[in-house]
C-alpha cells in the first residue's frame, strides 16, 4: 500500500468548456458491499460532451463541479469483506447507475428508472474520470481475458443496444433499420446481427462513419447526404419495409422518414435523446398499428452485453478512433466537441 491515498486526480468540469485536471480527495477503503477500483479507461459519451459545451442537458444543471465520464473499467484494487463476486486484481466494467434497491421500479427490473438513481456524471452525481472509485459489487462485471481496457468502455454503450433489443425481441427474418452510425448506432447493429437479425440496413451523414457500420455487421448503408431513405429502403425490401427500427441520432424529424419505412405492425425504438420534440404522420403510424418504443439507459443488460463484446466476431476496437491520457483531458474534450468526421468513440486511457 504505498500509494499517496490523500489525493487523486480527476477531471473536473469547472464551467463551461473549462475542465481541469485537478485533486480531489481518496474515497478510502471500501464499505463491506464495495470494491474499489483503480481505472483503466474511461470513453467519452456525447452526454458528457453536452454538459461540456452547454452546461446543462434538459433539466440536468451542472451548478457545481463535477467530474465527468460514465463509461468505465479498471482493475478491482481491494474488495469489502461481503465481496464474493470479483477478487483482487479482476478487470472489471463498472455499471454507472446505483439505484436506491426500494422502490417499486427497483423491485420490478426496472432500476434504470427508479427516481434516486445516482448516475455518474449526471448533476450533483459524480462520475469516474478519476483514478480510483468505490463502487457496489453488484454493479461491477468481471470481464473475460479477450475484452482489454480499449474496448471495456463500450460495454455501456453496448448496453444501451442490448436494453433495446431486450425490449423489443429480434429474431430470424427481421430485417433492421438503424438511424444514425455512432458508437450506439454501430453497436446496435452488433447486437442485432448477434441475436439472430437478418439484414441490417443503417444511414448517417457521415461516410467514415457507414464504412465503420458496414464493419460492424450493417448489409446496406444509406448516405443522407445523397440518398432519400424512404427511397432507398422501399428499393432494398421491394417495398415490403423493415419490421424493426433503432433511431440512434436523436433527430427528432427522423421520425418522418421512420414511419414510412416501416412494415405493418413494425416497431421503432427511440434510442438517440435529442432536445426537439416530435411532430410525426399519426395516421400514418395508426393505419400500420406501429409500436413506438422508448428506452431510457438499460436495466439488467451489462452482463448480456459483455457476453455479446466476448463472443463476437465484430472487431468493436476498431470503435475506438481515438484516444488521450488523463493528463490531456482537457485537450480531449475540447476536440470532442469539434471532431473530425473519423471519430467515432474517443477514450480516456488511465495506463499511457
Ligand atoms: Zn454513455
Ligand atoms: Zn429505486
Amino acid at each position: 500500500m504505498g500509494e499517496n491515498r490523500h489525493k487523486l486526480k480527476a477531471a473536473i468540469l469547472k464551467d463551461k468548456r473549462s475542465i481541469i485536471l485537478g485533486d480531489i480527495p481518496d474515497p478510502g477503503t471500501p464499505a463491506s458491499d464495495e470494491v474499489r477500483v483503480k481505472i483503466l479507461s474511461v470513453g467519452i459519451c456525447g452526454s458528457d460532451v453536452h454538459y461540456y459545451t452547454d452546461g446543462r442537458i434538459g433539466s440536468f444543471i451542472v451548478d457545481a463541479p463535477l467530474i465527468l465520464g460514465h463509461e468505465a473499467c479498471g482493475i478491482v484494487e481491494q474488495i469489502g469483506e461481503n465481496v464474493t463476486k470479483v477478487s483482487v486484481g479482476d478487470f472489471v466494467a463498472l455499471e454507472p447507475g446505483i439505484p436506491c434497491k426500494k422502490c417499486k421500479e427497483c423491485f420490478t427490473g426496472n432500476y434504470n428508472l427508479c427516481k434516486k438513481i445516482k448516475f455518474w456524471a449526471t448533476p450533483p452525481i459524480n462520475g469516474a474520470l478519476t483514478e480510483y472509485v468505490l463502487h457496489p459489487e453488484i454493479f461491477t462485471f468481471k470481464l473475460p481475458s479477450n475484452i482489454n481496457h480499449s474496448i471495456g468502455p463500450l460495454i455501456e454503450p453496448l448496453s444501451v443496444a442490448v436494453h433495446a433489443i431486450t425490449k423489443t425481441g429480434i429474431q430470424p427474418g427481421d430485417i433492421v433499420f438503424i438511424n444514425g452510425s455512432g458508437t450506439v448506432g454501430c453497436l446496435t447493429s452488433v447486437v442485432a446481427k448477434t441475436l439472430g437479425g437478418s439484414y441490417v440496413i443503417s444511414s448517417d451523414n457521415n461516410e467514415l462513419r457507414l464504412n465503420l457500420a458496414r464493419k460492424m455487421g450493417v448489409d446496406k448503408t444509406i448516405n443522407i447526404l445523397s440518398d432519400s431513405i424512404i427511397n432507398k429502403v422501399n428499393q432494398i425490401t421491394k417495398s415490403l419495409g423493415v419490421n424493426l427500427i433503432y433511431e440512434c441520432s436523436g433527430y427528432s424529424k427522423s421520425l418522418n422518414d421512420l414511419i414510412p419505412i416501416s412494415s405493418p405492425g413494425g416497431k421503432i425504438t427511440l434510442i438517440g435523446m435529442g432536445n426537439q420534440k416530435y411532430d410525426f404522420d399519426a395516421v400514418d403510424a395508426m393505419s400500420k398499428e406501429l409500436q413506438i418504443y422508448t428506452i431510457f439507459r438499460y436495466a439488467n443488460s451489462y452482463f448480456k452485453a459483455i457476453e455479446i463484446a466476448k463472443n463476437t466476431n465484430f472487431n468493436l476496437q476498431e470503435l475506438i478512433t481515438d484516444r488521450f491520457s488523463i493528463d490531456n483531458v482537457s485537450d480531449a474534450f475540447e476536440y470532442a466537441s469539434n471532431p473530425e468526421p473519423r471519430t467515432c468513440k474517443i477514450l480516456i486511457d488511465f495506463t499511457s
